[in-house]
């Protein structure tokens, strides 16, 4: 992973430099008629027009499939276009898709909301009961789409058993895999077919660029690929540069946070302050043995309580010297919000219940500080309660 993250793109575009270029061109040229005419008929044809292809979107896509183990990949401008435009181009009126019931929330309205009303049948089931999605098929069952750790509780899905199920019945899978990134899940050797991110997270892994990614066999990219010219989620040059650039590190960087997380995750649950933590890693995780299972490493993100309500979550939150108070996660950066604070926005009180989402809890995204500094402050932030 380390080798390919720094190396799998060699040799995809002719530049000479080392580190790569950044073709920040709308449109390119042709010598003549007959090149033109190549550049516009070939799809992805990476020097035509950059909402088709662009090279540094290769070298990106070529990272990406190697990474998640899937023939080929897709780049999008943000998560949210990667998994709008995969969901858009598989399905139609009368299809039916199983969700789950947890899902990032932008993808949560896309299941609830917006397929209803293009005519698609939208099942949501409980992600850690296999048997939910099992039950939910149906004649016109088209799709699954599965997110696996997911908020507020970083719940998991069971991806083999779900995908050995889809399988046998014909119905494709989807996985965000934003949580993990390939360095700690690789849904695809589970039997997923196509894995998106949201690259804005780990992958970029510097909060500094917003895109998305579909990891896929070559016929389903494209067919996804010919949906998305249509809907245009196009990533900019120059965000797919500074994508490339955080991939180099991605191994490094996960294996810090990694190792941070699982200390931190540890660390709370001996505090007499903090109430419930909920971390794969954590022997205490409901779902701890299939997490040893499917993943190799869980991730950067930690949910837990601070014994009291929202006021003692919110002065925890706001006592911490080093995570920003900010909701991105999976960067270099610590990042801490208080759950309840952030759902507020968009839910009442009784949505919030509705959703399981208690008023103490806080999500802390781990990033590559020290760990000591991390404890320290956590600790100083607990003393001023
Ligand atoms: C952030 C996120 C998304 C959406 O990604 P954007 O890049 O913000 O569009 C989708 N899924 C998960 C799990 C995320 O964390």
């Amino acid at each position: 992973m380390e080798t390919l993250a720094v190396h799998a793109d060699g040799g995809v575009t002719a530049d000479k430099t080392v580190a790569p270029a950044i073709h920040y061109s709308a449109v390119f040229k042709a010598d003549d008629s007959a090149e033109f005419v190549e550049m516009s008929s070939v799809p992805q044809h990476p020097r035509n027009y950059t909402r088709y292809g662009n090279p540094v979107h290769e070298r990106v896509k070529k990272i990406m499939a190697e990474l998640e183990g899937t023939e080929t990949a897709l780049v999008t401008a943000s998560g949210m276009g990667a998994i709008a435009t995969t969901i858009l181009s598989l399905v139609k009126a009368g299809d039916h898709v199983i969700g789950q019931t947890r899902h990032y929330m932008s993808t949560a309205k896309m299941l609830d909301d917006m397929l209803q009303r293009f005519g698609i049948e939208v099942t949501l089931v409980d992600q850690t009961d296999t048997a939910a999605f099992e039950c939910a098929i149906r004649p016109n069952t088209k799709l699954i789409v599965l997110e696996t750790p997911v908020n507020p509780l970083l719940m998991l899905t069971d991806i083999a058993a779900v995908t050995r199920l889809a399988k046998s019945r014909g119905i494709l899978t989807m996985a965000d895999n934003t949580f993990s990134s390939p360095i700690n899940q690789r849904p695809h050797d589970l039997g997923v077919d196509i894995v998106v991110h949201s690259a804005t997270k780990y992958l970029g892994g510097h909060h500094d660029m917003t895109g998305g990614v579909i990891c896929t066999s070559r016929a389903l990219a494209e067919d996804i690929w010919h949906t998305h010219i249509t809907l245009g989620s196009v990533l900019s040059p120059m965000d797919a540069w500074l994508l490339l650039r955080g991939l180099r590190t991605l191994p490094m960087r996960i294996e810090r946070i990694n190792a941070n997380a699982m200390a931190l995750a540890s660390f709370l649950e001996q505090q007499p302050q903090i109430e419930r933590v909920f971390y794969p890693g954590l022997t205490s995780h409901p779902q701890h043995e299939l997490a040893k299972r499917q993943m190799n490493g869980y991730g950067g993100v930690i949910a837990f309580g601070v014994r009291g309500g929202y006021a003692e979550a919110e002065h925890f939150v706001s006592s911490l010297q080093i995570p920003h108070n900010a909701g991105n996660l999976g960067g270099v950066d610590s990042l801490v919000i208080h759950t309840a604070a952030m759902w507020a926005g968009t839910m009442n009180p009784a949505q919030m219940k509705a959703a399981d989402i208690p008023l103490n809890f806080v999500r802390y995204s781990v990033g590559i500080e020290h760990i000591d500094d991390l404890k320290a402050d956590v600790l100083q932030a607990l003393a001023s309660m």
